[in-house]
């Protein structure tokens, strides 16, 4: 009982994903197939839902309400305007960088050679994506009514209202202080309510995880298993080494000390399959526990769930070259370019939500003339190279925080490197 006290609730959510691994596995090798059904239906999904939803419930108001205050508390217009296109420029490279990364690794170690899969074992076909008019981009990321941008949960729309709403509150000045106090208010009850959900996330993952397993099983794994390990291997090298780097060196802070505090995001990302249900742990983690200002992190991060999604790019990119290799064409330099730029476009219209990033895939494929098909073939593994990817977008947008803040000297430096397991108990006390 005592030790179980002791127990941090991050470890307990590694514990939960861990059981709900071995769980799944055993329900997949050794149930019957009418158990299982009866397991998911009844308890794994109904609970696996539960979380997500509640979690998700947090997103709109948290982005709306810690943007609001984020921008409110900046007070000085230039330097939002210094943040938010450093924040994009590096958003930008990053994804491009990414998809170079996963080029060169899926050009070394050539998945799709040898594998005697033929893309007629696609089971569906597959329409492409298109790529949307950028200026219409640009146009709709100016609701004409905020309140139906957040019923539909429009992240760029939110934003984009928030960004103004804060400014203007800067603007008016103390007229407006007890409306900004009211909202500060509810930004910090919001963020109790993360801490309290938060202590049901062990169940939450372990339903969530377990039932993937369950039904999906490993042998569906194994004729794309080089596929999915080279993702893997891009997607730790980005991860890790890309952001560890960055953060050495753009950012001049310890890595360790960051992945040490962040990883139970990267476990609910990894379990949830989506960005956005993240963005509420990822914007506590990075506000108190690893020390960003609201006034960057509550920009940063939202607008990253929507546009940077690293770990989609690489899994495009080792897609591409997968595909081409097994129907046997070797792409040309220029097509790798165009890879690269179509991607990068692809993977900022990829929505934080779990599959999209497949979807958009078939944008890639078709801009340099590879089959569809492709797409179908990926599909049947992309449910685990989902929740991979995922854990690699939002540590990619909370490494962006980090290197943002610190370059603005805001970053509370005792608390990125204060002592982790105090902050954890703090926060979920
Ligand atoms: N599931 C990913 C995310 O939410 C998007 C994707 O499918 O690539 O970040």
């Amino acid at each position: 009982m005592n030790k179980n006290k002791k127990m941090s609730l991050a470890t307990k959510i590694l514990l939960a994903l861990a059981i709900g691994i071995a769980f799944g596995l055993i329900a997949n090798g050794f149930f019957s197939a009418t158990i299982n059904e009866g397991l998911n239906k009844w308890v794994l999904s109904p609970l696996g839902d539960i979380f997500l939803r509640a979690i998700k419930m947090l997103v709109v108001p948290l982005v709306l309400c810690s943007l609001i205050t984020g921008v409110a508390s900046i007070g000085d217009i230039k330097k939002l305007g210094r943040v938010g296109i450093r924040t994009i420029i590096y958003y930008t490279l990053t994804t491009a960088f990414a998809i170079t990364l996963a080029l060169g690794v899926a050009n070394i170690i050539k998945p799709g050679m040898g594998t005697g899969l033929t893309l007629s074992q696609a089971k569906n076909t597959v329409e492409a994506a298109k790529a949307p008019f950028i200026m219409d981009v640009f146009v709709n990321m100016v609701p004409t009514n905020p309140i139906e941008a957040m019923v539909k949960g429009d992240m760029l729309q939110i934003i984009v209202f928030a960004l103004i709403f804060g400014i203007c509150i800067t603007l008016i000045g103390e007229k407006v202080k007890p409306l900004l106090d009211i909202i500060i208010q509810v930004n910090e009850v919001l963020l109790k309510m993360i801490g309290v959900i938060m202590l049901v996330a062990p169940i939450g993952v372990f339903a969530l995880i377990s039932k993937v397993i369950m039904l999906q099983g490993t042998a569906v794994l194994l004729p794309l298993l080089n596929y999915l390990l080279t993702v893997a291997l891009g997607l730790v090298l980005q991860g890790v080494v890309v952001y560890g780097l960055a953060l050495r060196f753009l950012g001049r802070l310890n890595p360790i000390k960051f992945y040490k505090k962040f990883w139970p995001v990267m476990l609910v990302a990894f379990s949830t399959s989506s960005s956005n249900a993240t963005i509420p742990v990822n914007l506590e983690t990075c506000e108190e526990k690893l020390g960003a200002p609201k006034s960057i992190s509550s920009f940063t991060i939202p607008l990253g769930a929507t546009i940077n999604m690293d770990g989609t790019a690489v899994m495009q990119g080792v897609a591409a070259i997968f595909i081409a290799q097994l129907v046997g064409v070797d792409l040309t330099m220029n097509q790798m370019l165009m890879v690269i730029l179509t991607a990068t476009l692809a993977s900022i219209g990829t929505a934080g939500v779990p599959g999209a990033g497949v979807v958009m895939l078939s944008m890639v494929l078709q801009q340099v003339g590879l089959p569809l098909e492709g797409v179908a073939l990926v599909l049947s593994v992309d449910r685990i190279v989902d929740m991979l990817r995922t854990t690699v977008n939002i540590t990619g947008d909370a490494v962006a925080t980090m290197i943002m803040s610190n370059l603005e000297k805001e970053l509370n430096l005792s608390v990125y490197n204060g002592n982790s397991k105090e902050l954890n108990n703090e926060v979920v006390a």
